[in-house]
């Protein structure tokens, strides 16, 4: 095995720090042998303090219409795309049924359509932080004012889902259009944070022009802004947008940078995305054994699960919400972990708590 690869891998999981050149060598080097020693490590790290736990969080895609035109992304503005809007009865409804699925966890998902004001999701947050006190609320609408974000704090939002996509400047700039400033994102997740929401970063792995640098840059960022959670997932092109014809990111380098985040952090929330799940047909027990904790089924009404199509091939679209919960239970079971549920906060850690494997 790759000596100093190992030498690395065993420094993060002590100091939780590599530098720059340091993450960029791990994942130049990967091999399977490498890949595998940094899994059993994450994991162990990640049983050491949620046990064989997997929190659930309930998706709801609530809108397709976007005003950005992200280059990747199916449902972007010049995307012929058919177009929907689900209204607070249709939400409210979908939490309904995720609350009698055991969801604790709403995720209210969408493309950012101007349709939904301050006012507006303002009063659908509210009605069901009123109807589910004991749930979560977590938004990923993107870019607002801070006003906004605060108004919708109030509302009972707590926590918000805004991946930086890259953290290198330069790479977000080929990926947006020229409208759209790293900057701005980077204000918005540090707003965020200010105003009190766990917050969720996270990027594409194997995105269109991104190197090793790129993913390194990504991995200190995590370090230094010390997200609650991080959601990431592998590139996958949509017929829909101008990089048709990239090939999709890597599984097993999604794996690796997974148990790397874990170990960076032991105590984030770090989910096997969907994503995930669509290039690999066992991508989410995979990533679970690579150091995740979190799933998202799906609980957006099967009619408009279809049109919203961050990526060509996503898995899920045809299954009730039902089937897609106890599908992933049914997952999770086949590698020994439960899906709990729980409204899934993020566990205290501090060095030197014990990794007591569960
Ligand atoms: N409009 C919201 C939600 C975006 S969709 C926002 O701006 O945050 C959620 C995530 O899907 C994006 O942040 C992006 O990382 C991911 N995504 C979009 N297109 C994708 C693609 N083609 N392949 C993989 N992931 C994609």
């Amino acid at each position: 095995m790759n000596t100093k690869s190992i030498e690395y891998i065993d420094k993060l999981s002590r100091e939780h720090t590599l530098s720059l050149e340091e993450y960029t060598y791990l994942i130049q080097h990967q091999d399977a042998a490498i890949q595998e020693y940094c899994a059993h490590k994450a994991s162990r790290v990640a049983r050491s303090i949620y046990g064989k736990d997997i929190f659930v969080r309930g998706l709801i895609e609530f809108s397709n219409i976007c005003k950005n035109d992200c280059l990747y992304c199916g449902i972007r503005k010049s995307s012929p795309c058919s177009r929907y809007r689900l209204d607070k009865e249709d939400i409210l409804a979908c939490c309904q049924e995720g609350y009698e699925l055991g969801f604790r966890t709403f995720v209210l998902q969408s493309g950012e359509d101007g349709y939904f004001t301050d006012e507006r999701l303002c009063d659908i947050v509210s009605n069901i932080h009123q109807s589910y006190p004991d749930c979560a609320i977590t938004l990923s609408v993107g870019q607002r004012s801070k006003e906004s974000y605060q108004k919708l704090f109030e509302a009972g939002a707590n926590r918000y889902l805004l991946r930086h996509e890259t953290a290198n400047p330069q790479h977000y700039q080929k990926l947006h259009p020229k409208a759209m400033h790293f900057e701005d994102r980077m204000q918005c997740i540090q707003d965020l944070r200010d105003i009190g929401y766990d917050v969720g970063i996270g990027m594409m792995v194997g995105s269109p022009f991104q190197t090793e640098k790129d993913l390194a840059m990504d991995c200190k960022f995590i370090e230094t802004f010390r997200p609650e959670m991080c959601g990431i997932g592998p590139f996958i092109p949509s017929h829909q947008t101008p990089f048709k014809d990239y090939p999709a990111g890597s599984v097993e380098t999604t794996l690796f940078l997974l148990s790397i985040i874990r170990l960076i952090q032991p105590n984030i929330l770090l989910p096997a995305t969907t994503a995930l799940g669509t290039l690999d047909p066992k991508g989410r027990e995979k990533g679970v054994l690579a150091g995740a904790n979190v799933v998202m089924p799906n609980l957006s009404p099967v009619s408009v699960r279809r049109k919203y199509q961050l990526y060509d091939n996503k898995i899920c679209i045809g299954d009730e919400s039902g089937q897609c919960r106890h599908c992933l239970e049914r997952r999770m079971e086949s590698i020994q972990y439960h899906v709990v549920t729980d409204i899934g906060q993020i566990r205290p850690w501090k060095e030197g708590d014990e990794y007591e494997s569960k």
